[in-house]
């Protein structure tokens, strides 16, 4: 195993550094100073080390919202069906020029829980329900992060699948699932790539929470992988002192320390948290801060916004590279010009990124309809919305003066008062100029607003904390009385309360919102968010048909946003939101020749699929998201993603689906994970469940096959040989599947799995011999009585395809019984 190396010379001696430092000193570094970084040890000569969100970008130091711009790449599942860990390395490798663009040095990336149901709220910021191909991704991503000496911190470790009662559910997990399919990017990230640190989950595993869990973060991580590295609590999933340390978790994120500070001063002083412990905890931390050239930092560490034309490129082409075209009647590319009528509520709004931690502020964004008019002339373009898909009501925008107060009654004088840019907010530590305590405060919002239309709007309001909204002096919405726990802010917020209010088109009226602090139950952070809107009603649809009834064709942009595919929060189901579906039907209806083009972070039902001439899926592929959908819709670049995720016909043929709550979403604090390694296409292939879309499935615009189908066995595994040839009439890609089938073994396993992949690129007519090597580790299941990897004797199948449901070659191959360590 090989650890990369800082790019910055390293003279210090972290053994003789960490002797030097007092107990204060040691206990100091094992907690954050704030939200996003360490304290420095001035008379060491330590400087301070930072963090920054990742995985789409580098936010840097702040709020979730606002801030400094940063570069929006492609969510996780998009990179996910690129099927390319090369670009995934150049995507980490300009992600640390973003990092170090905000003045830090280690990125909270990459996300690699499996996607087990199709719900979860981060499925879309998770790569894939496959461990292989989840962990050559992260491996690639922490390679291009960590060669250019930005820490990467994989994250959630482990057995966060769902983010419903994250911070206190039990995952009940067995050992052998972890290891095959939970635990395995993680492993990779180890001894692979080497990963520099690690974030552990908010969950508990097995009833231990994953912060205080020794098996996890000493035995397994530390003990059978060799991790040198950090591992960090997720923010305020710290709840113990000596627990946590002395089950192996180095650093409590963020600060001030909650759990730390004095309390692990006493705790070593009274022998509760062994010296020797405290010590390798404090040389971790200090070996991270050494690694990435952090030890003596005097740099200037402004944050700057770095928009660069080459992150630009990279993005667009990214996004292409993920786009999987699902379903083409012929109508794709587009040839020549016509009139084109573009639809949807997601064709004028870019649709860049999912909701919670990785948010950021984008140097910019391209809509679809952006991209659209960049590529074909504009005159051709006709556009209606046709319905919204909004989870909650458009967020009010404008100036928005706040006053705060240091008591929780606006009792007082003002302390502070600052402007926002729109009535969303996170209060993270430091705000208002420091002036109030950020769990006891109240605050005074002052807007406008000037509607386009006289009617009836809709006001909607939700936080974390009290609040309410008066519109003309009048209160319209009140979530102070009657607060109730909800599903928004990290489940620290109250769901989005409505008020009805008629307003009048051209006036400005008077928006009042009061906000005043409550104890939080897990994190710590006040947080407000008021929007206005008008339903569309029926009379979108009708509009939307028209125009498409009127145009050659048409393109019908659908789809979620950020505020469904969100942290702290699961889908309730995979219906398309609000009327969408309804309009997609009718726009189908009204013109065959009409491309879908959907936007989610996972999968979505098709009750409409027989109908569309071509169905393309684009996620949320960073802030040129309109120009790569364009792209790929010209036929400027080509739909180079692969499914990373089985869509289902129907919700309920997921792989957690069952009568039992406790399989998902939990029950009494416990959500077990029943179907064991039967996840993703193993699910739907043991149950004879056919999907809407396979695992790995994803047309081309040219057309290519697969042949000569070799098997060579040698000391490390089997090299799968094989030639692939670009058949069509275009230049192009594909992805060449390897899938491993096992004989009758002493456990149940998978009848095939993906043990190995190749994207390749090809000119029409050109061909390519290309060899994937299988290692042994492949062929082994986890044996849970030796503690060994098993390759049980036996004739193992090997099939080659595009897909788990496309193998179009196959041969057999006998190993012999082999043992494998942890
Ligand atoms: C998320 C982490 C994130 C952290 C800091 C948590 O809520 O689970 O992924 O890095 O916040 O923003």
């Amino acid at each position: 195993m090989s650890f990369p190396k800082s790019n910055k010379p390293s003279p210090v001696d972290l053994d003789a550094l960490v002797d030097k430092m007092t107990l204060e000193e040691q206990v100091s570094l094992l907690s954050g100073e704030d939200f996003w970084s360490l304290p420095a040890v001035k008379r060491l000569g330590i400087a301070k080390l930072r963090v920054s969100d990742g995985p789409n970008g580098a936010r840097g130091a702040g709020s979730l919202v606002g801030g400094v711009t940063a570069a929006a790449f492609p969510v996780g599942i998009s990179i996910g069906a690129s099927w390319d860990p090369e670009l995934a390395r150049e995507i980490g490798g300009a992600l640390a020029d973003e990092v170090k663009s905000k003045g830090a040095h280690v990125s909270l990336a990459p996300t690699v829980n499996i996607q087990r149901s199709v719900t979860n709220g981060r499925n879309f910021e998770c790569y894939s329900e496959d461990p292989e191909l989840t962990s050559a991704l992260a491996v690639g991503y922490i390679e291009g992060l960590q060669d250019k000496g930005v820490a990467a911190t994989i994250k959630h470790f482990a057995g966060n699948e769902s983010e419903i009662q994250r911070t206190t559910i039990s995952s009940e997990i067995d050992e052998r699932s972890l290891r095959e399919v939970y635990l395995r990017p993680f492993e990779d990230a180890v001894k692979k790539a080497g990963t520099w640190a690690v974030m552990s989950s908010y969950n508990k595993l097995n009833g231990t929470y994953t912060a205080e869990n020794e098996w996890l973060l000493t035995q397994v991580l530390r003990g059978d992988w060799g991790f040198d590295g950090v591992v960090m609590s997720d923010w305020f999933g710290s709840r113990s002192t000596t627990s946590t340390v002395n089950a192996g978790l180095d650093l409590e994120m963020p600060g001030p320390t909650r759990d730390r500070g004095t309390k692990l001063v006493e705790a070593v002083e009274t022998g509760a948290v062994a010296r020797d412990i405290l010590r390798d905890r404090t040389l971790n931390i200090l070996r991270l801060i050494q690694r990435t050239g952090a030890m003596a930092e005097t740099s200037d560490l402004q944050e700057r916004a770095d928009d660069r034309p080459e992150h630009r490129a990279l993005i667009r082409r990214a996004g292409a590279a993920g786009t999987v075209l699902l379903k083409n009647n012929g109508i794709l590319p587009l040839e020549g010009h016509r009139t084109i009528a573009v639809i949807g509520p997601n064709a004028k709004t870019a649709q860049i990124m999912g909701g919670g931690s990785s948010q950021l502020n984008p140097h910019y964004c391209v809509s679809p309809w952006d991209g659209l008019v960049e590529k074909f002339t504009a005159p051709c373009l006709t556009y209606a919305p046709g319905c919204t898909n909004h989870r909650w009501e458009p967020l009010l925008e404008g100036e928005i003066s706040v006053d705060f107060y240091a008591s929780e009654d606006f009792s007082g004088p003002v302390v502070h008062s600052e402007i926002m840019q729109n009535a969303t907010t996170f209060w993270m530590s430091p705000f208002a100029g420091g002036k109030v305590k950020p769990q006891y405060f109240s605050a005074r919002l002052h807007a406008t607003f000037v509607p386009e239309e006289t009617g009836l709007h809709r006001v909607g309001l939700f936080s974390a904390g009290y609040s309410r909204t008066y519109v003309d002096g009048q209160l319209a919405v009140d979530a102070w009385d009657g607060w109730t726990k909800g599903r928004t802010f990290f489940e620290e917020g109250c769901d989005e309360i409505i008020g009805e209010v008629m307003l009048t088109r051209g006036k400005t009226h008077v928006i009042e919102i009061e906000f005043a602090t409550k104890p939080p139950e897990n994190i710590s952070c006040p947080a407000i968010r008021v929007g206005i809107g008008r339903p569309l009603g029926d009379l979108g649809i009708a509009e939307a048909v028209q125009v498409a009834q009127e145009s050659d064709m048409a393109m019908i942009f659908v789809g979620r946003s950020g505020e469904w595919d969100t942290e702290g929060w699961d889908l309730e189901n995979i219906t398309l939101p609000g009327m969408q579906d309804d309009l997609v039907a009718a726009v189908l209806a009204a013109n065959p020749r009409t491309v879908v083009i959907l936007q989610t972070g996972g999968p979505v039902e098709m009750p409409w699929i027989n109908d569309a001439a071509a169905v393309l899926q684009a996620w949320y592929p960073g802030q040129e998201c309109g120009n790569a959908i364009a792209d790929v819709l010209s036929g400027d670049a080509e739909p180079g993603g692969r499914l990373p995720q089985t869509f289902p016909r129907q919700w309920a043929d997921n792989p957690s689906q069952s009568q039992d709550l406790e399989i998902y979403p939990g029950l009494n604090g416990k959500v077990r994970y029943q179907e064991g390694v039967f996840i993703g296409y193993r699910h739907y292939a043991r149950n004879g469940i056919s999907p809407l879309f396979p695992f790995g499935h994803g047309l081309s615009y040219s057309a290519f096959s697969l042949s000569n189908l070799q098997l060579s066995a040698n000391a490390d595994g089997v090299a799968v040989t094989f030639l692939i040839e670009n058949t069509g009439s275009r230049s192009g890609s594909t992805v060449a599947q390897v899938y491993i089938g096992p004989p009758t073994a002493a456990v149940e396993r998978p009848a095939s799995e993906l043990k190995g992949f190749q994207k390749v690129a090809l000119d029409s007519g050109n061909s390519q011999t290309v060899t994937i090597p299988i290692p042994l580790r492949a062929f082994a299941y986890f044996d849970i009585d030796t503690h060994c990897w098993r390759v049980e004797k036996g004739l193992y199948t090997v099939s080659l395809g595009f897909s788990a449901a496309d193998l179009v070659a196959g041969s057999t191959i006998e190993m012999a019984s082999t043992m494998l360590p942890v």
